[in-house]
């Protein structure tokens, strides 16, 4: 291994007793999150910052999630399920950006439908996700309010964008004992909401972190300039 390959391994450990520390406790989660290089979804100039527990930017007045984030946001969309592996069958990501949750997500679910509202960071999640070999992850440009397959039911829906009430149609799409994580908020005020389908007609809401997610925007962007 070359130098710098060297060097991201031993900052990327140092990551991972992080988010031990900041009370990541899911093994199988700690476990994904090592085997994904956060360094290829970032520009040359900021590879060197990729194992820091931080947003960076990716462009498109955007950002990469922090890892962090995507490691609690993942635990508590797996947290009903105990074996290792493919624990969930279809999973919705809305807001996918430049892929890193996806490819996080697709270590835990058969299948990943990701939607993204501008245009070119589908083509970058794409090619991040080709360079990693991943191919259970299918990435759709649209609106995420809209956007989504609704003749699917989900086992489990990850939004990384806020918008100010969880949208209902989510949870008719969820198939039950399954799970919606999302920021829910203003540019104020946010909190993961995590909202379980016990049946048809039961669901269970729970608040966790206070968090600061871009908003939830509506229609699609050919290049992020609405953003
Ligand atoms: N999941 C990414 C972080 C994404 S940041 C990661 O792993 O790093 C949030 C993303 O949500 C942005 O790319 C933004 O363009 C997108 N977004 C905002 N509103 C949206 C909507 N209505 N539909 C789909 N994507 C949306």
């Amino acid at each position: 291994m070359n130098s710098s390959g060297f060097t991201f391994r031993r900052v990327k450990e140092e990551m991972i007793e992080n988010l031990l520390e900041m009370g990541i406790k899911d093994f199988r989660v700690l476990d994904a999150i090592s085997q994904v290089p956060r360094h290829i979804f970032l520009d040359e100039a900021l590879r060197s910052r990729a194992y820091e527990n931080r947003s960076l930017t990716i462009g498109y007045k955007q950002t990469i999630s922090q890892p962090y984030i995507v490691a609690k946001m993942t635990e508590l969309l797996i947290s009903h399920t105990k074996s290792r592996g493919k624990v969930l069958g279809n999973v919705l990501e809305l807001g996918s950006g430049c892929g890193y949750q996806s490819a996080v997500l697709s270590y835990f679910s058969e299948q990943v439908f990701a939607v993204e509202r501008i245009k070119p960071l589908i083509h970058k999640a794409r090619e991040n996700l080709v360079e990693l070999k991943i191919n259970n992850v299918l990435f759709k440009y649209g609106d995420g309010f809209l956007d989504w397959d609704k003749n699917i039911s989900y086992d489990g829906i990850l939004c990384a964008a806020a918008p100010r009430q969880y949208p209902q149609e989510l949870v008719e799409s969820l198939s039950n004992d399954s799970k919606i994580v999302i920021p829910v908020g203003d540019n104020k005020f946010q909190q993961l909401n995590v909202i379980t389908k016990i049946s048809k007609n039961e669901i269970k809401e729970e608040l966790h972190d206070e968090v600061a997610f871009v908003p939830m925007l509506s229609g699609t962007s050919i290049d992020g300039n609405d953003s």
